[in-house]
């Protein structure tokens, strides 16, 4: 069986990178949410805009029928005013011809009106359409990477964590918890001795332990100013990940 240290320092080799990996995981939803609120923004604006189009259009088909109406009211006004009998007659239908003649003309300015009203909203409605288009595919782009990565790290994770725990079954019980316990503090819960420093905190180290810790490979020792377990300088360690 191998050393204590030896099994540490894998599972320590095995945190570090799934460390990492839920890192890399780590921004995604929160850059997630923003490109879905932007898109929503985008679609809300496009929605505004079109509804607003759609609103002229109904109102201009209505206000073109309503001409024509006028106009042939007008006509038939026309025509009645040869047949009328005295002047308060006469009077009363050029009253009214007038009347409609007003609201022809009202209508027809409030027509165009509506027609640049309509051309403007229109060149609107393409740019927004193009920040839209832009939302979106960015929204489906980081869809598919989150997809992606969850799926390329379902595949490792598992794989480490059933590693990992391949090692921590050979680790005695207490060392695993001073591990753990480490762990809360440091995420690099046990480090190599480097040029006779501790490799976490860079402090130095007295002989005497390091040589302990070479010759107890079976036995965990802690840098005694920052606590980690302490891994020979030269122990070899296999390829894990
Ligand atoms: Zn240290």
């Amino acid at each position: 069986m191998e050393s204590q240290i030896y099994n540490i320092a894998q599972v320590a080799v095995i945190d570090e990178r799934l460390d990492e990996l839920h890192e890399d995981y780590g921004s995604l939803p929160e850059q997630i949410k923003i490109k879905e609120a932007n898109y929503s923004e985008k679609k809300n604006l496009v929605d505004d805009t079109q509804h607003i189009i759609d609103e002229i259009v109904s109102f201009v088909s209505k206000a073109k029928t309503t001409l024509v109406e006028l106009k042939d009211k007008e006509e038939r006004l026309t025509q009645q005013q040869f047949q009328v009998r005295n002047n308060k007659e006469f009077d009363a239908i050029a009253n009214e011809i007038n009347h409609i003649k007003a609201e022809h003309e009202h209508l027809s300015n409030e027509l165009r009106t509506s027609g640049v009203k309509q051309e403007n909203l229109k060149s609107i409605l393409d740019s927004q359409l193009k920040d839209y288009e832009i939302a979106k595919a960015e929204l489906d782009e980081i869809y598919a990477e989150e997809k992606k990565l969850a799926g390329d790290q379902e595949a490792e994770i598992a794989k480490l964590r059933k590693t990992r725990s391949q090692f921590v079954k050979d680790i005695k019980i207490k060392f695993m918890k001073d591990y753990d316990r480490i762990r809360t503090m440091h995420t690099d819960a046990a480090v190599k001795v480097k040029k006779n420093s501790c490799a976490g905190c860079f402090s130095f180290l007295p002989a005497q332990l390091i040589v302990e810790v070479r010759n107890n490979p079976n036995n965990v020792y802690n840098c005694e100013n920052c606590g980690r377990i302490l891994i020979p300088e030269e122990l070899y360690l296999e390829d894990v990940l």
